[in-house]
């Protein structure tokens, strides 16, 4: 089993640059993703809120994306855990023919 690539030296040191850095540059509020903008206001200094800033990987680990700074991007700990490691697809509805669609099926 491949070792997880989050906690790594090189993630930490570049996470905390990236977020220091962001902080610096006066970003206040979450920039979101692609398809999925957030201006949730960030909270720089406490972990594992909803808003916590947190560094993303831009390119997903398991894509050979890696921890390099320019690989990594502030956003709040909602989008990061909704956005995930960029395999997670929309749930799409059902379309109409998987269902009956005349009630037949329930007259009994
Ligand atoms: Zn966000």
């Amino acid at each position: 089993m491949a070792a997880s690539r989050t906690g790594t030296a090189t993630y930490l040191r570049n996470r905390r640059r990236v977020l220091t850095q962001a902080r610096a540059d006066g970003l206040t509020h979450c920039p979101g993703y692609v398809g999925h903008p957030c201006g949730r206001e960030l909270d720089w200094d406490t972990p594992l809120l909803p808003n916590s800033a947190e560094a993303d990987h831009i390119v997903p680990p398991k894509f050979g994306g890696t921890d390099n700074i320019d690989n990594l991007t502030p956003l709040c700990r909602a989008c990061n855990v909704t956005k995930g490691d960029g395999t997670r697809v929309p749930i799409e509805a059902p379309t109409a023919e998987d269902f009956p669609v005349t009630r037949d099926w329930f007259a009994g």
